[in-house]
């Protein structure tokens, strides 16, 4: 353990920004200065227009440092950048004191094909991290893609709409019965993947389900 350890601190430094790789991170922060002056924090809350969400929160602004660094999460296999991506979280949920108000910790789930052939599920390594930080327990097989579907951000308007539906399901609903959830998203689209599960667990007895991702490309 501790070799591997070591390892892990040789490939990736403590001390280093996980975005840049180069100049010294900050305490718990994960990020540089220079890095940092490129996140703008907008702690935003949004209204999804669903009568299973509660609220829906994102972090920071979509600028391009947001686009590359997402994309980089998501797709090149820069799996470590859940801590500080999932700091800026942590901050939105201090911003809103919503840990006192929630009693769960749950993610947006991929199908299990997707998520074998990634390797991993960005939105459970975020939720992981803040239940660990929140001291929270997580829900981590409650919620399922049943349906194999395209990328939200690869549709027009109308494919959107229609894309999700009946595509997650909720399970052992009797470890969420009567709690307030916190879902985690990497970044919000158009809201549709949120509502679904806010759906899929509400109609499963969940009381309440809040919603919170990185950032959003939809201007709301
Ligand atoms: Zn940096």
């Amino acid at each position: 353990m501790g070799l591997i350890k070591d390892l892990g601190n040789l490939l990736f430094p403590e001390d280093l920004c996980l975005f840049c790789r180069d100049n010294e991170g900050i305490d718990k922060e994960y990020i540089c200065r220079s890095c940092k002056e490129q996140v703008e924090f907008l702690h935003k809350e949004v209204d999804l227009d669903s009568p299973y969400v509660e609220k829906a929160y994102y972090s920071v602004f979509y600028n391009r440092f947001l686009k590359d660094h997402i994309h980089d999460f998501k797709y090149s296999g820069k799996s470590y950048l859940y801590k500080a991506f999932g700091h800026m979280l942590l901050s939105t949920i201090a911003y809103y004191n919503l840990e006192d108000e929630i009693h769960l910790i749950s993610y947006v789930p991929m199908h299990r094909r997707k998520e074998a052939l990634r390797g991993y599920n960005q939105a459970r390594l975020l939720a992981e991290y803040l239940a660990k930080e929140l001291d929270k327990p997580l829900l981590k097989k409650n919620l399922i893609k049943i349906r194999h579907t395209k990328d939200q951000n690869k549709l027009g308007k109308l494919g959107r709409q229609t894309n999700l539906i009946d595509s997650f399901k909720a399970v052992d609903s009797y470890q969420f019965e009567g709690k307030k959830i916190l879902l985690i998203d990497d970044i919000i689209t158009t809201g549709a993947t949120i509502r679904e599960c806010g759906k899929v667990l509400i109609e499963k007895g969940a009381r309440e389900v809040y919603g919170l991702a990185i950032t959003s490309s939809k201007k709301f």
